[in-house]
């Protein structure tokens, strides 16, 4: 072990050893909770965002850099990181963000032209929110093949 292991060892020891060590979690905490994620803080009204549509399970707004003259993203309250935190009773909350773009994309003139529903998930997927989330993407043809 370099000096500098020895070093680091010693103080992460010192860092999450009793008290000093509760003082290490509740900070971390107390930092956690000032900055939840973007979308949280859109859900919970905390960030200024043009809110389509909120019922007690999910939420739509205005995609801040839209890709089409319809963007629109549709997303559970609660803090789900991507489809991969899944849960088998979280099921129905699918089925939810589905009909709610169903939903939007009449309200917004789209049906019957067409659109398209999209869910990144992780890198290769092109995720970069992380909190699972629907793009509901109208009112152009689409340019972009698949992948
Ligand atoms: P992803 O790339 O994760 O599938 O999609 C994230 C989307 O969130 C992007 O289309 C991006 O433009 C949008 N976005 C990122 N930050 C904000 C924000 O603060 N407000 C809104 N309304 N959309 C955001
Ligand atoms: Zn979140």
């Amino acid at each position: 072990m370099t000096p500098w292991d020895e070093k680091q060892a010693r103080l992460r020891a010192f860092l999450t050893r009793g008290a000093v060590g509760d003082l290490t979690v509740a900070l971390l905490r107390s930092l956690a909770k000032m900055s939840p994620c973007i979308f949280c803080k859109i859900i919970q009204s905390e960030s200024p965002s043009a809110i389509l549509y909120r019922d007690e399970q999910v939420t739509a707004f205005r995609d801040a850099h839209p890709a089409a003259p319809v963007h629109i993203l549709i997303v559970p309250n609660r803090h789900i990181l991507s489809v991969n935190e899944l849960e088998p009773g979280e099921e129905p909350l699918i089925g939810r963000l589905f009909s709610v773009a169903k939903q939007l994309a009449q309200q917004e003139g789209i049906r019957e032209s067409g659109y398209r529903l999209i869910v990144n998930t992780g890198a290769h997927g092109g995720q970069t929110v992380p909190h699972l989330h629907l793009h509901l993407i109208g009112g152009q043809r689409m340019r972009h093949p698949m992948g």
